[in-house]
């Protein structure tokens, strides 16, 4: 469904991914981790072809999107909802009116069907008559919420996910881990999801990519991961101070 072949960013000179690989199958959800500045963010934007990498291919779907038109790309970002860390919310517009932004801009479905959608979407993420509240009198984890109902009203194939636990307490955090699987289940989306938390990306993943330094350094299932030996890796999981920690925690447990 999503294919990094070679790809590799530079801003300037400076190089932000290298030779990046990694392939996404269809109904897979792929969680990201890494560092700050690591490069996730980075990767995201260029699967939704918001960046051109400077060298490589990007197949979204078996089309390679790297060298395509802002028109091209357009028709290929419908097939993609994207949930953003802030929710992005337009702040004049009603819950309702959030969630129907892409049908009303991209389809031409009366309005009737459109409220039918809303609603059908609001329900899916427990937000059920929600329509007429606005966002600002909503709770964090209520507009990540509405952030993901808007993402899938235009029934996307593709559902990107860049940190959607941020700023939220553990029992939100695990209502919105619970909805992006309860979402791949019942639309059969594909998911990458950039988070920094473990026990989210845990929870979700069938399979975790860790990115250090602007490269892939594994990519493996989650109980894989855990056991790593990469002190990178190990490094991460665990919030060490340095891989020697590791080394050294390995040393000192044998
Ligand atoms: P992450 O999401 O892992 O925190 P990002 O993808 O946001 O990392 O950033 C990766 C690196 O790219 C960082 O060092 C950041 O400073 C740099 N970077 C991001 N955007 C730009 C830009 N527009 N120009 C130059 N450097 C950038």
């Amino acid at each position: 469904m999503i294919q990094l072949k070679n790809v590799n960013l530079s801003y300037g000179h400076t190089e932000i991914l290298h030779n990046i690989n990694l392939e996404i199958s269809e109904k897979e959800i792929m969680v990201i981790i890494g560092p700050s500045g690591s490069g996730k963010s980075t990767l995201l934007r260029l699967i939704v072809g918001l960046l051109k990498p400077t060298s490589g291919e990007i197949f979204i779907n078996g089309q390679e999107i790297s060298k395509m038109t802002e028109d091209e790309l357009n028709t290929v970002r419908l097939k993609m909802g994207m949930v953003f860390q802030y929710s992005a919310l337009f702040d004049s517009m009603t819950v309702g009116e959030n969630v129907a932004f892409g049908l009303r801009e991209h389809t031409n479905l009366p309005e009737a069907e459109i409220i039918k959608q809303v609603r059908r979407k609001l329900r899916m993420v427990g937000l059920f008559g929600k329509e007429n509240v606005v966002p600002g009198a909503l709770s964090g984890g209520m507009k990540k919420r509405v952030s993901l109902a808007r993402a899938i009203a235009v029934n996307p194939q593709i559902l990107l996910y860049d940190e959607p636990t941020a700023g939220l307490d553990p029992i939100m955090s695990n209502k919105i881990d619970r909805l992006i699987t309860s979402t791949r289940r019942n639309m059969g989306v594909t998911s990458v999801v950039v988070t920094h938390h473990m026990e989210s990306a845990f929870h979700i993943a069938d399979r975790i990519a860790m990115i250090y330094e602007g490269r892939i350094v594994e990519v493996d299932s989650a109980a894989e991961i855990k056991q790593s030996q990469n002190a990178i890796v190990q490094q991460f999981i665990h919030g060490l101070k340095s891989p020697r920690e590791w080394v050294k925690k390995e040393v000192d447990e044998a």
